[in-house]
């Protein structure tokens, strides 16, 4: 079975270039563009792993991180926040909204999926090999 990643960005580019990698690499992929639409496409597709943009219109990625970390079957997906914000501290605010891992943008393409995979745990890169 495929690894499922849902991404939720709200950036065209940005997704293209995600979702391209993903799929480089024979990963299951879901795109959403809102944190509304991202956490409702959560609970039905239960995905392995969440990519999260913290710049969203309307609902951003801290409080989409929080909302998500309330539903009891996604209390331990991994959510790996994404953002270009380069403040001091925003790395912080992610985990403590409940992501698992933070990656800088721009996203290097080189480099983007072993960040991701640095995040994960063992059992789901184990799964990922097979
Ligand atoms: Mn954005």
């Amino acid at each position: 079975m495929k690894t499922k990643i849902l991404i939720i960005e709200d950036n065209d580019k940005n997704m293209y270039m995600l979702s391209f990698l993903l799929r480089s690499e024979n990963f299951e992929v879901i795109e959403t563009f809102s944190g509304k639409v991202g956490i409702a496409s959560a609970i039905i597709h239960e995905p392995d792993v969440i990519l999260l943009d913290i710049q969203l219109p309307e609902m951003n990625g801290y409080t989409v991180a929080i909302k998500i970390r309330e539903i009891e079957k996604l209390k331990h997906t991994p959510i790996i926040a994404v953002t270009s914000y380069a403040m001091p501290g925003d790395r912080e605010k992610a985990i403590e909204s409940g992501a698992t891992g933070y990656i800088e943008k721009p996203i290097n393409p080189d480099t983007f999926i072993s960040q991701m995979k640095s995040f994960l745990p063992p059992e789901l890169l184990l799964k990922m090999e097979n």
